[in-house]
């Protein structure tokens, strides 16, 4: 990517990289966001019914917000993606290009050192952006859904998109990443996101009680709290929440209530709110 953002940039300039970049992240999106629609709320609508988190559908106009917003959000990620190549060129990053310079281990370490950096991370900037007033407004925008669907999975107010992710560029100046380490976190934070706005429950019957599942977080749990407003603040795993006592205190009992939901039992008819 930093060969590709530099070869654009000597071509076209720095501002049609970035338009560029932020078409890319834009339609990386919307492939996934809309891959998981059309299989959730077309192709299988009927059939998983069943999981449905909230019985009610958005309405489109709600989609249509999610989307817009996201598109904003894929602004920021081109900008982003153009800071960490100026970083790089001025050998402020420590990215490594070859993997035998730190070896296969070192590259799985970094992998884990990442997911487990940004899921504290993530918990306590989303627990302050429910807590601190100027935060509050921005954070807002998200809780504009109350009943997610996948294109809400990157519908941030700017100002939100640029703290939630700003922590890549500082990462990659204090260790060493390798620039496919970047690209495969980028791909399962995503995938995460888009599971916690899925509006289906996908995990298996026990999942919150088992004593290893426990631990990662469930698409009723970021579910709830879009429709709560409050609680459940974690990302990809239920640490924090556990630690702090900030599970919705029905979560668990919720998210059995979905899981043991019998297909016959399924709404016939599609509600809109
Ligand atoms: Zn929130
Ligand atoms: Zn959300």
């Amino acid at each position: 990517m930093e060969g590709f953002i530099g070869n654009l940039i000597l071509e076209m300039g720095l501002l049609p990289t970035w338009m560029i970049m932020s078409v890319f992240m834009f339609v990386r999106y919307a492939f996934f966001a809309g891959l998981a629609s059309f299989i959730f709320y077309y192709l299988l609508k009927n059939k998983l019914q069943h999981k449905k988190i909230q019985e009610r559908y958005p309405k489109m106009a709600k989609v249509w917000a999610e989307i817009k917003h996201s598109s904003h959000t894929a602004v920021i990620f081109g900008f982003l993606a153009i800071v960490i190549y100026f970083l790089s060129e001025k050998g402020m990053t420590q990215m490594y290009y070859d993997f035998s310079e730190y070896g296969l281990m070192y590259t799985g370490f970094s992998l884990i050192v990442i997911i487990l950096f940004h899921d504290t991370y993530f918990y306590w900037m989303h627990y302050a952006m429910h807590k601190i007033k100027p935060l509050i407004r921005f954070h807002a925008i998200h809780h504009k859904s109350h009943n997610p669907t996948p294109w809400a999975a990157l519908a941030f107010h700017p100002i939100e998109a640029l703290l939630e992710f700003g922590f890549i560029p500082i990462l990659v100046m204090v260790m060493p990443f390798h620039p496919g380490v970047i690209a495969f976190f980028a791909l399962y934070s995503f995938t995460f996101n888009v599971i916690g706005h899925l509006g289906f429950e996908v995990y298996p019957k026990g999942f919150v009680n088992h004593p290893f599942f426990k631990w990662f977080n469930t698409s009723t749990h970021h579910n709830m709290h879009h429709k709560n407003g409050n609680g459940n603040f974690g990302l990809y795993f239920n640490f924090w929440d556990r630690i702090m006592g900030t599970n919705h205190e029905k979560y668990e009992e919720k998210f059995n209530e979905i899981v043991s939901r019998q297909k016959e039992e399924k709404l016939e008819t599609t509600i809109l709110v």
